[in-house]
């Protein structure tokens, strides 16, 4: 299943222990050893995606996070090659250290390189940076019958790279993964935290935010309404140079060891997660950011990743799993975030974890989420059927604003919706299908959003 914990399926699983043994698996006509049904393959970075996009039910899982070893490293350029199952964790670790980072990272370092090409992440700094595809020079993929080494430039099928970033692992198995890291002085950011009183101050305070910092976001008071409604705080960050600094952390700049501070072993009882307990730590976290803006130098892993702290948080959500809702839509189309904040509010529907932002350009990846405008995510509770129904009501505004859902995300989208959403969705089944002519890449999101078209 995915992070959500909504919808487990029965699959089986190989774990490689070389590239050399991916590609046999995706021979002929995806029938073999260990996936007698053909069913179809989907490769499994590190299940932080939170729907079906890392599973096929009855199908084979393809787990990748044994492929972990780094293949070249140039101190010169920041370029290194790593295989496809290697954690932003790990490249953290190994690299920090020497005084560099990654390009972009998403709020959690547990992804795979193979998961966050595959869904194109964004982080913190996509106003200033784009997403992680925009930061890779090349890969290395297995697809039905060959392996193919792709890039952006002219000479290597860019098509198929930019199909491949994005693509769901629908267009085959990425092996390895050239990115480009950027330098650092620290492993600390000087973090800006300020909080707004409603939604258009909020939006205003992250516009004049992201002129001036490379990292920013919004944390949300979902439950508050009225003239309160998007109250929020906001965190502004910068990599923190040596001479920022206090004098404890001078001596070690580069130190990087974040730990787990926390552990859920089992999940607790149902409705721990409640409007009233919700509604206590959002105004707790809200009163705790100053009214006025102040500045603080923090460990990068407590700025990007503050829910790493918390092993298996997931479970917080009990038995039932939790949706994550992540939209975009255009500048201009701010009315549709109001209007969503509204209608969840009216719903008391308790979400302890929505986060608003700006984007930048788009990449050129057909499938790539972001686009410019204005990104909202909540993660909900799963709930009653009025709850779906609230949700698809969200779809029909989003698509009609010009916007879209985040697959990487989602567990409950309808198939209706995809082409209007995604625009560029024929361009990328026809460079898919290219690819993957017999549809041997399979994943219950392309079943269910008919992604690489119908069956
Ligand atoms: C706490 C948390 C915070 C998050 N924050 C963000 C965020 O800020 N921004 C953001 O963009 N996302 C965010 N995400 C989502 C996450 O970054 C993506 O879902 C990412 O794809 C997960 O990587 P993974 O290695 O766990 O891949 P999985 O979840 O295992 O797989 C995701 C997709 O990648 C494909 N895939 C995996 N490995 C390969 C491979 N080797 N070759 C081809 N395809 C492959 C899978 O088939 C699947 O379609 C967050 C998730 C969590 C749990």
């Amino acid at each position: 299943m995915g992070w959500g914990r909504t919808i487990a399926v029965s699959a089986a699983a190989i774990e490689p222990t070389s590239p050399s043994q991916v590609e046999p698996l995706l021979a002929s006509t995806g029938r073999n050893e260990v996936q007698p049904a053909s069913r179809g393959i989907i490769p499994r970075g590190l299940g932080r995606s939170y729907g079906d996009a890392a599973q096929r039910a009855g199908g084979l899982v393809v787990e990748m996070t044994s492929l972990d070893r780094l293949r070249a490293w140039d101190p010169a350029s920041g370029d290194v090659t790593v295989d496809a199952g290697t954690s932003l964790d790990a490249l953290m670790r190994s690299f920090l250290p020497r005084g560099w980072f990654v390009p972009v990272t998403p709020g959690t370092r547990y992804v795979t390189v193979g998961g966050a090409i595959a869904a194109d992440v964004h982080g913190k700094n996509h106003h200033h940076d784009g997403s992680f595809g925009t930061h890779v020079r090349s890969l290395r993929i297995a697809t039905p019958g060959c392996i193919q080494d792709l890039s952006p430039e002219a000479d290597c099928s860019p098509d198929r790279f930019w199909a491949t970033v994005a693509g769901m692992g629908l267009t085959g198995i990425i092996l390895e993964a050239t990115l480009r890291l950027v330098p650092v002085e620290t492993a600390f950011m000087r973090v800006e935290t300020s909080r707004e009183n409603d939604l258009d101050a909020t939006m205003a305070s992250l516009e004049e935010g992201d002129a001036r910092y490379r990292y920013s976001v919004a944390w949300l008071d979902c439950l508050a309404r009225n003239s309160h409604l998007g109250r929020s705080v906001i965190t502004l960050g910068e990599h923190a140079s040596r001479d920022e600094l206090p004098s404890d952390h001078a001596e070690d700049p580069l130190a990087f060891s974040p730990t787990t501070r926390l552990s859920l072993p089992v999940a607790p009882p149902r409705g721990t997660l409640n409007s009233a307990t919700v509604r206590l730590f959002n105004s707790l976290w809200f009163h705790r950011a100053p009214r006025v803006a102040s500045t603080t130098v923090e460990p990068l892993a407590s700025f990007f990743h503050p829910l790493d702290g918390v092993r298996s948080w997931n479970l917080l959500y009990g038995k039932l799993g939790f949706l994550q809702y992540q939209i975009v839509v255009p500048f201009g189309a701010e009315d549709t975030i109001r209007k969503v904040l509204e209608d969840l509010v009216a719903a008391r529907c308790p979400s302890f974890l929505a986060v608003l932002k700006r984007f930048g350009p788009s990449s050129p990846a057909p499938l790539s989420f972001p686009m410019p405008g204005w990104t909202l995510a909540l993660d909900i509770p799963r709930g009653p059927r009025e709850l779906h129904k609230l949700l698809n009501h969200f779809d029909d505004i989003v698509a009609s604003a010009g916007g879209r859902v985040y697959l990487a995300k989602d567990a409950r989208l309808q198939p209706e919706h995809l082409a209007a959403m995604y625009p560029q969705l024929e361009k990328w089944r026809e460079t898919r299908s290219l690819m993957d002519p017999t549809h041997i890449m399979r994943s219950d999101l392309d079943a269910r959003l008919h992604l690489a078209g119908k069956p």
